[in-house]
């Protein structure tokens, strides 16, 4: 009987089984997984809630929230997108909500649903799933597909590669010729051992502009800044995290990094609307109006500014410095943490070696390969599984195709 295999019972290998076997019926379609779990990164996705995907149904827009993948995904997210995902578990039973930052979660707000969900429509659709199973080989024989396992030897006319970002997956596309891209650490905040900044615990400011300094490319975000215990946080240094993944690597995640408090606002004008207009107030008394108070008191006392001393007697450097402070407020990165435990690695099979249509190798045709297992990578709020859910519908349904061809 045609078969195809799908190595990875993970999103995207689910997604591509299902339907691949609901495509064409009548066919074998297995899912070799390595541990004794499917599914296991939803499960513990999202806290346990299971961000699906993300309220952005315009591809253009979407595809500017993978650093890696922003040019390649624009056809497939045409194809089979965030609605077209919405409507796919749906169609199962299974309600999406949107929370106030556009990600979306199962009104259960229980990954179990999504599980559950998927793991019965592979079921019904006669999909095999076999747990305990890492392949260790692929080779092509005769046109056709040899698969080795610890114990066994399985023969497909077409073979999904849906491994993550795991080596063991990566091993077996470069023993086919394919380019794996180094994997390096995505999805990060900023360690910045600056007491000042320790201080501001818990404060976010909204927008800053963040800029890091000392790479090879300047790297500027916008959004909501974080101030935490160990440094930076929040949207703003999460995107510098991802976008920055490779240049923030070959530094060893040691570099400047800039904020400016106003994003974008001249502070210089600011200041010396102060001094003419309200000479005799304090400036501890009268921060912008962005800024919050504590921040403030803290980047007075950074430019040098004492108390008791009014907008008007300020000196040209005192003035100077604060709009410094405000506008590029400079501190030094030493490390990174990891972001709530989403560890996301920017690295993979390269991109340019799929066919993004059908998720189909230049290098080894008859593959194909899915998910995280190539070099796509997005910054948090359900892009990831997005990613995951198209490539894996995509290759699945050519992989239906290919079955259909061999009958
Ligand atoms: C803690 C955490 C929380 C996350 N939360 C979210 C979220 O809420 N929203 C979001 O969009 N993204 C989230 N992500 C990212 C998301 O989980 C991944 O992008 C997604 O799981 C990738 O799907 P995948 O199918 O490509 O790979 P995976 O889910 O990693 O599945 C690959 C599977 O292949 C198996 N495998 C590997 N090698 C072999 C082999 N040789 N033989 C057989 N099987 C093999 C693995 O065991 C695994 O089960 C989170 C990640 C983490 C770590």
């Amino acid at each position: 009987m045609p078969t195809a295999v799908i190595i990875g019972g993970g999103a995207a290998g689910f997604f591509a089984a299902i339907t691949c076997a609901e495509a064409n019926p009548g066919h074998s379609v297995i899912i070799l997984e390595a541990t004794g779990e499917v599914l296991a990164k939803v499960r513990i996705s999202g806290g346990g809630r299971c961000n699906v995907t993300h309220d952005c149904l315009e591809p253009k827009t979407l595809v500017g929230n993978y650093p890696r993948g922003t040019r390649e995904l624009l056809g497939p997210f045409s194809r089979f997108g965030p609605r077209q995902v919405i409507a796919w578990f749906e169609g199962r039973g299974v309600e999406l909500k949107v929370e106030e930052d556009g990600r979306m979660f199962p009104t259960t707000d229980r990954s179990q649903t999504i599980i559950d969900c998927l793991t019965s429509a592979a079921e019904a659709a006669g999909v095999e799933v076999r747990t305990q199973t890492v392949v260790k080989a692929l080779t092509q024989v005769d046109g056709r597909w040899q698969i080795d396992t610890a114990t066994d030897s399985i023969t497909a006319d077409t073979v999904l590669l849906a491994s993550g970002s795991g080596k063991s997956g990566h091993r077996l596309a470069e023993a086919l010729g394919h380019t794996v891209v180094q994997a390096v650490p995505s999805l990060f905040t900023f360690t910045i051992p600056e007491p000042w900044i320790r201080e501001l615990s818990g404060l976010s400011v909204d927008p800053v502009h963040l800029m890091l300094l000392d790479l090879a490319e300047e790297l500027t975000t916008t959004g909501p800044l974080l101030c935490t215990h160990w440094g930076f946080s929040g949207p703003a240094a999460l995107r510098a995290s991802a976008w920055g993944a490779r240049l923030l690597a070959t530094v060893n995640y040691r570099c400047r990094v800039r904020v400016d408090w106003l994003a974008g606002a001249s502070a210089a004008d600011w200041c010396a609307g102060m001094r003419k207009n309200h000479g005799a107030k304090l400036p501890k008394n009268s921060p912008p109006a962005a800024i919050p108070r504590r921040l403030w008191d803290a980047l007075l006392l950074r430019a040098g500014v004492v108390d008791g001393v009014g907008w008007a007697q300020l000196t040209k450097e005192q003035m100077d410095a604060l709009a410094g402070q405000l506008n590029a407020c400079t501190v030094a990165m030493t490390g990174k943490s990891t972001f709530k435990d989403e560890f996301v690695t920017a690295g993979g099979v390269a991109r340019d070696e799929v066919t993004w249509r059908t998720m189909e190798s230049r290098k080894a045709p008859g593959l194909f390969i899915a998910g995280e297992c190539l070099d796509v990578d997005a910054i948090t709020g359900g892009f990831n599984f997005q990613n995951a859910w198209t490539s894996g519908w995509l290759a699945g349904n050519a992989m239906a195709e290919r079955l259909g061809a061999v009958e």
